[in-house]
């Protein structure tokens, strides 16, 4: 049975090496069957130059190289399809996930589970607005979705066969993984674990990349923000008539037009209404838009390892 390990990697040439240690390390009493991919998510550092060395040093570590920066998700959906294995194991570059959990996740597979997330119960080293926006995060998606997304969970998993090659069925755009393993199905157990600090280098989520994570994982996985707006409008024409109500009452009893400051707050607050609902709609539309192009997640520049002519292999040739 092949177990194949993916890592999305950009700008990570500091963790590559104490990455790749810590993997052959963990995944030694499978070392006859398994293999490594990492996938260089555009990187403009020498994470591939790593990568490279790291697949000629280790057998069964392979390099794929993406032709730009497509994003953590793509990145790891481009390593998922690289992958070969029976198990599929996938975890963060910057070992943030101890890649030691993996014999407990092995062991729940071997119960008949297809899916074993990690469940972060703490975090070490994090801000505290990341864990705020990320625990508020869970807890809103999860109002919203009409799929139960399991709290706290990153993409620090282990899949078996079938439950990835559903999850590589699935042909959108926007892909929020770990909603898609658990919108799946099959049989999904958490493992709860500590969550380090980062090995080396800043996180590469700054606040915008993590603003549209969120958008791509709501409005993938409800349509509920857009019932939000139906439920707005109802709510807006109810004040609106009330309102009514109120001016013809003070027009009757003192005659007088409605002042400056009411027009002023009924105007700000129904504008404010409209583009809320047109923002909601828009973010839908522009997803739609996006899915409707239907063009290719990323395209492979280089690959190493595994077969693949290694990159010293192809400078001997030309030399
Ligand atoms: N990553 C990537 N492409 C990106 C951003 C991040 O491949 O555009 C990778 C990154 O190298 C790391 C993983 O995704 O392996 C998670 O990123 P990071 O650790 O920076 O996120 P955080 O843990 O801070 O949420
Ligand atoms: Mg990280």
């Amino acid at each position: 049975m092949l177990l194949s390990v993916v890592v999305p990697c950009m700008n990570e040439e500091d963790s590559v090496p104490m990455l790749v240690e810590r993997l052959v390390a963990a995944t030694d009493p499978w070392s006859t069957d398994r293999e490594i991919v990492l996938v260089d998510d555009g990187s403009t550092d020498g994470t591939w130059g790593e990568i490279c060395k790291q697949s000629e040093s280790h057998a069964g570590v392979r390099g794929l190289k993406l032709s730009t920066n497509r994003g953590h998700q793509v990145a790891l959906t481009a390593g998922l399809m690289a992958a070969k294995g029976q198990r599929i194991f996938m975890l963060d570059a910057d070992l943030q996930d101890p890649p030691e959990l993996l014999q407990d996740m092995m062991a729940m597979m071997d119960r008949g589970y297809d899916v074993v997330y990690g469940r972060r119960s703490e975090r070490k080293g994090e801000s505290w607005l990341k864990k705020m926006t990320a625990h508020g995060f869970y807890r809103v998606l999860n109002r919203l979705s009409d799929v139960p997304i399991p709290n706290d969970t990153g993409d620090f998993r282990l899949v078996s066969r079938r439950a990835l090659d559903a999850v590589l069925d699935m042909p959108e755009r926007s892909r929020f993984i770990r909603g898609m393993f658990a919108w799946a199905g099959f049989n999904q157990i958490g493992i709860e674990y500590v969550r380090d600090p980062r090995l080396a280098g800043e996180t590469k989520y700054p606040m915008s990349k993590m603003i549209r994570l969120a958008f791509d994982a709501l409005s993938s996985f409800s349509i509920k923000p857009l019932q939000m707006a139906t439920r707005l409008a109802f709510l807006t024409l109810l004040i609106a008539a009330l309102m009514a109500v109120y001016v013809f009452w003070s027009l009757i009893l003192y005659s007088t037009v409605a002042g400056w400051a009411s027009t002023v707050l009924v105007i700000s607050f129904f504008s404010g209404i409209q583009l809320l609902t047109l923002g909601i709609i828009g973010e839908y539309l522009g997803r739609l838009y996006v899915e409707a192009k239907g063009r290719p997640l990323f395209f492979v520049d280089e690959q190493v390892g595994n077969g693949v002519e290694t990159l010293s292999e192809r400078a001997q040739k030309t030399s």
